[in-house]
């Protein structure tokens, strides 16, 4: 065997060539989670802003952008985002877009037509933003108008728990709707690694309630690990239950600050290995793409998976392939 022989047989052998090998076989890449509406919104020159802000802060400066972007800009962004998968062989997406009393139904409009566009390269599947909540008079409207557009019904209790205390309301409201327009359900929820937060565990609770076993979704289901191994395991005996699945958006709070909190010592990543070990399936997200949220993240599905996989020291390859492919199918109700 020559030295380049040699080479290219140990290329062919390397774990990332494997998985991405495998990857194509199963269809390609599913990104399970986005924000393309504010894809690629974040410049060298807002970048101070981003530095320079509070979270609170930064909520009037997303309110500002998107108040100013019209429909065309939308659609110009969703097409950035959209041909930023296609080259990496994303086969399906699913991206929350922003309905609300700031954008109206410019994101929508333009979501359903960049969908229509490139329609013939990736499915694309719609989810309903609640950066407004449910429960404020306004943001019902905008909620009731979008329900009726997209595929997936998407929710944010956090924000109503934070205005109203009425996070429990906000998913009743989410589940009513979904089971009269006969559509899944996917929801933010423990999002702060924080001990405070029992949201997945609130989430499962009304899914059993409302009879809606496996046609929910969590995304992010980080604060999970802030609890002891025994909270853990009831809850994923539960989780089972209810048939519940999770989307893991790696990069998206691994720069959640350090605290000095005690509990058990952990990252701020999905636990996925203890997800998968229960028997719940889990997908993949990019979630927000060089935006304000995330201002460096590009998109790039390997750097996702590779941190997943690294920081939950998880090794079952055969799922691995499974979190980037068929998972995402079924998180996003494809057959
Ligand atoms: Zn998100």
């Amino acid at each position: 065997m020559t030295n380049q022989e040699t080479l290219l047989r140990s290329r062919d052998q390397n774990l990332k060539s494997f998985l991405m090998q495998r990857i194509a076989q199963n269809g390609g890449w599913v990104n399970a989670h986005m924000h393309a509406d504010r894809a690629f919104t974040i410049t060298r020159d807002s970048f101070d802003i981003y530095q320079k802000q509070t979270l609170i802060e930064k909520w009037d400066t997303v309110d500002r952008l998107k108040s100013s972007m019209s429909t065309d800009d939308y659609y110009r962004h969703f097409s950035m985002a959209i041909e930023r998968m296609i080259e990496q062989n994303v086969s399906a997406m699913g991206t929350f877009v922003d309905i609300d009393p700031i954008c109206e139904e410019r994101a929508i409009r333009a979501a359903i037509k960049a969908r229509e566009h490139y329609q013939q390269d990736i499915t694309i599947k719609l989810v309903n933003q609640t950066l407004k909540g449910v429960i404020d008079k306004e943001a019902r409207y905008w909620f009731d108008k979008g329900a009726d557009l997209v595929d997936i019904i998407g929710g944010l209790p956090r924000r109503d728990e934070r205005d109203y205390g009425k996070g429990a309301e906000h998913l009743d409201i989410l589940m009513t709707t979904a089971k009269r327009l006969d559509k899944m359900v996917h929801v933010h929820v423990d999002q702060f690694n924080s001990q405070e937060e029992k949201e997945t565990e609130q989430l499962t609770d009304k899914t059993l309630e409302h009879g809606m076993h496996g046609r929910v979704v969590a995304i992010h289901s980080i604060s999970i690990t802030a609890h002891d191994i025994a909270y853990r395991q009831a809850l994923y005996k539960k989780m089972q239950q209810a048939q519940m699945m999770v989307i893991a958006c790696p990069f998206a709070w691994i720069d959640s600050p350090r605290r000095e909190d005690h509990g058990p010592t952990r990252n701020a990543l999905t636990p996925v290995d203890e997800l998968s070990q229960a028997g719940i399936v889990v997908a993949i997200g990019t979630d927000n793409i060089s935006d304000y949220m995330l201002p460096f993240s590009d998109g790039d599905m390997w750097e996702e998976l590779k941190l997943l996989i690294t920081g939950c020291r998880y090794t079952d390859l055969d799922n691995v392939i499974g979190i980037a492919t068929t998972n995402g199918r079924r998180v996003l109700g494809i057959a």
